[in-house]
């Protein structure tokens, strides 16, 4: 079986997680989160990170230290992981879903536009399998009309977005940057997080509520509520050997989706599609299936099972979750093309490890498949 992803942990992964364990920095402080948090930050172009425990949780204290009022809406895409409407929601804020743009899976700008009231306090773009959601547009309805901005950049490291014409790195926009380093993504800390920000007090306000709000002049005295997010010693570690070699997985992203096209063009198959303005680090190498293909994409990924490769389907769109519309949510949402690019897409292994043979096979596989 070709597994959907694999990561790569070289010798220096192994070198630094070694030296936590002989050295018995093992927990949240040590030399590693500094300058994993310091070199991240660097990376994207920010000033300050604050790395926590998952991307789930980056996502929920960063919209918790913007102290939006109660209620207040925050527009989010459908097409996304729940981690996305979580944060929205367990900070007592209102979601508002947007459709998808039907080539790039990101946000449809244009039904941001449509979804704004005066209850709109923030927008959160969501960058989907290494495709950049077009910033200069999010940056400028937020100037517009005074919305904070929080990006999930957990799809997108080394993706770079066009900005009055300078490209960018995704995590370098808006208020704050969250992403993830769980093992599928383009770096990898096993499990993991990190919030960026250029404001300090921002950055003052991360860094206590991801540690219960502990103060510095008396232990045990708490003048804020917070969380235990904190990020170990030895997923830095981790991320910071994985970090030293960032431009050589990017590289291997994007030789692996060159291979894929070549390979699988002239099929009934959207291929990955890149804007002029965006470079995307084709995290997930994501297909979908043509209108003329008579099976939807569930049975596709039976039939590749069968054949040893294996896949995973699009997000299924939040306003088709069954536990929200037990919550009496999204009740009468539709957004057709959330809709319809979950029942006809997925997407190919397209992990660290992959090799180019395996490539090759997959390859072969869905020709075998869709040539018939
Ligand atoms: C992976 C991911 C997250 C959550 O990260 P975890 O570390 O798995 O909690 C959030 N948003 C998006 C878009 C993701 O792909």
């Amino acid at each position: 079986m070709i597994p959907v992803n694999e990561p790569l942990i070289g010798e220096k992964e192994i070198e630094y997680v070694t030296d936590c364990l002989r050295t018995g920095w093992i927990s949240s402080a040590g030399k590693y989160i500094d300058r994993f948090e310091n070199e991240w930050a660097a990376y994207c172009g920010r000033k300050y990170g604050v790395a926590v425990c998952n991307g789930t949780v980056a996502l929920e204290l960063a919209v918790s230290v913007l102290d939006l009022p109660k209620g207040a809406e925050v527009i989010l895409p459908s097409f996304t992981i729940v981690s996305c409407l979580e944060a929205v929601l367990r900070n007592g804020l209102t979601p508002v879903l947007v459709d998808c743009d039907p080539k790039t899976y990101c946000m449809d700008v244009d039904d941001v536009k449509r979804k704004l009231t005066p209850r709109t306090a923030a927008l959160m773009p969501v960058h989907i399998y290494g495709h950049p959601v077009n910033m200069g547009e999010i940056l400028a309805l937020g100037e517009e009309h005074n919305l904070r901005i929080i990006e999930d950049a957990a799809e997108a490291h080394g993706a770079e977005c066009l900005l009055h014409g300078r490209w960018r790195r995704c995590g370098s926009f808006g208020d704050v940057s969250c992403f993830s380093f769980y093992a599928n993504k383009n770096i990898t800390t096993g499990e993991g997080g990190m919030v960026l920000t250029d404001d300090s007090s921002l950055a003052d306000r991360l860094r206590s509520r991801r540690n219960l709000c502990f103060i510095a002049k008396e232990r045990f005295l708490h003048e804020d509520r917070g969380w235990n997010f904190r990020m170990t010693n030895l997923q830095a570690a981790l991320g910071c050997a994985q970090l030293e070699n960032i431009e050589g997985f990017i590289r291997r992203k994007l030789d692996m989706a060159a291979r894929y096209n070549e390979g699988l063009k002239s099929l009934p198959l959207s291929l990955p599609y890149i804007e002029p303005w965006a470079k995307s680090s084709v995290w997930m190498y994501a297909v979908l299936l043509d209108d003329s293909v008579p099976f939807k994409a569930v049975a596709f990924a039976e039939i590749l099972d069968k054949r040893g490769v294996q896949t995973r389907p699009f997000f299924r769109g939040l306003h088709e979750q069954t536990v929200y519309g037990k919550m009496g949510l999204f009740r009468n949402v539709s957004l057709p093309v959330t809709e319809r690019v979950y029942r006809r897409g997925l997407y190919l292994p397209s992990g660290q490890a992959i090799t180019v043979e395996q490539i090759e096979r997959v390859i072969k596989s869905i020709r075998s498949v869709l040539c018939q």
